[in-house]
């Protein structure tokens, strides 16, 4: 493929905007390469600055779930526009969606939406620390939370992708009351309870985690954190950033049967807009101003343009009462077929797998934790990568990201996809 135009356009980009990108790992420094300039989107294809096209399996990480441009959100999109972008005021359509998440998430009452995942998380942490009177959380190597200065400490995604988990900026001060332990080890978590008897304010955990690959619980490690907090009087947050609306319209509380106290949305709620948002019972969330103590706010939270594109993504997934279990089947036959294939050239690798999310592990044993993701083979990953690239099949660039399998994935496309990773050669 030529990507003259993207290499041109990265070196212009490289002089304004740090690394080129405004978010690093769309910069390929883990696979390496140009990163591929992305001019429209649509469906199941997304179509690059040099007119490549590629079946794609990133969906802008997440929130795509419809696949893009869907017909039905860009026009709600189109008549909210021209009633105004941002009033900065109270609006009907801040509580439609409010009432209508609320209904349709467990053990919530009450919803504060915000602009990113990173403002949910760092919001729930704040008010969970607020509600609790202490200062301490824990939260599970390679997960991510967002950016905020507090979560980057042995964090997932991002940081992963670029062998540094910690991030330089954040304060010693800081850092301690962040507690780390193994995700799927339940042990560690109940020493840490018991070291810092308490101090806990929460466990904050991706119920399935995305930002490690794709790493599932085991063993029901969920429940028995849901213990551990009632017994040690901490909250539980379900970072649903990701799995909120993509694995069940309730999200792995209900996947699961687990409760949380506090839950953390973003992605697909936008339906592609910038969103976050966080929730849980009244008892909690009355502590958050302008009613209770707990200081959050936000210029542009629950922006219309972005607050009826969410509404109208989650009222299409609830109208078709298959939705995700044509997902799952679709992610499942890739599963299926793509362990065929990679077993016909023995290639050891590991698919973990729930619901829409995926990744490939070139590893031989299972991968339950971030130390057994980083063992896997990134180098082979890469390779993988760049050749399924170069015949048009987009995956998310690092070993340590999740496959977003979106609605507008069909036969067609899984055929392509299947016919190029039979062209792989591995070396
Ligand atoms: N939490 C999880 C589980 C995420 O995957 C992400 C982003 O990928 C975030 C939080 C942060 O969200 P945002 O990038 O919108 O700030």
């Amino acid at each position: 493929m030529n990507y003259q135009r993207s290499s041109a356009l990265f070196d212009e980009a490289y002089k304004y905007i740090p690394g080129g990108v405004n978010s690093p790992v769309r910069a390929f420094k883990s696979v390496g390469g140009v990163p591929l300039f992305m001019k429209a989107a649509k469906g199941a294809y997304l179509t690059d600055a040099d007119d490549n096209q590629y079946i794609e399996y990133i969906n802008s990480w997440g929130p795509a779930i419809l696949g893009h441009t869907h017909p039905e959100v860009l026009e709600a999109i189109k008549k909210q526009a021209e009633k105004g972008f941002s009033y900065g005021t109270p609006t009907e359509l801040e509580t439609e969606i409010a009432k209508y998440i609320v209904e349709n998430v467990p053990n919530i009452d009450q919803i504060r939406m915000v602009s990113s995942g990173t403002e949910a998380c760092m919001s729930a942490i704040r008010l969970a620390r607020g509600f609790t009177k202490r200062d301490k959380f824990i939260k599970f190597e390679g997960c991510y939370h967002g950016h905020s200065d507090s979560f980057l400490i042995k964090s997932g995604s991002g940081m992963a992708t670029f062998g540094n988990p910690s991030s330089p900026g954040v304060t010693p001060g800081t850092a301690k009351d962040t507690l780390n332990a193994r995700y799927n080890d339940i042990e560690q978590v109940e020493d840490l309870f018991r070291l810092n008897q308490g101090e806990i304010a929460a466990i904050i955990i991706e119920p399935v985690a995305g930002n490690m690959g794709c790493v599932l619980p085991e063993n029901n490690f969920l429940q028995k954190l849901r213990k551990l907090c009632d017994e040690n009087g901490a909250l539980l947050i379900f970072d649903e950033v990701m799995t909120g609306f993509r694995l069940a319209f309730g999200g792995a509380q209900e996947l699961y049967n687990v409760k949380a106290d506090l839950v953390t949305f973003g992605k697909v709620i936008g339906g592609g807009l910038p969103v976050g948002a966080f929730a849980g019972r009244n008892e909690i969330m009355d502590h958050l101003a302008p009613k209770g103590a707990v200081y959050q706010a936000g210029t542009l939270s629950g922006n219309p343009l972005a607050m009826r594109a969410g509404l109208t993504t989650l009222q299409h997934i609830k109208n078709d009462e298959n939705f995700y279990q044509n997902l799952s089947k679709t992610t499942e036959t890739l599963d299926f077929e793509i362990g065929k294939i990679l077993n016909s050239k023995s290639i050891e690798h590991r698919i973990n797998r729930k619901g829409s999310m995926m990744s490939i592990f070139f590893h031989i044993n299972a991968v339950s934790n971030f130390d057994e993701a980083a063992n896997s083979n990134h180098a082979l990953f890469n390779n993988f990568f760049h050749q399924l690239l170069e015949k048009g099949i987009y995956l998310p660039p690092s070993g340590y990201e999740t496959w977003f399998i979106s609605d507008a994935i069909k036969e067609k496309e899984i055929d392509k996809t299947l016919e190029v990773i039979r062209q792989f050669e591995y070396s």
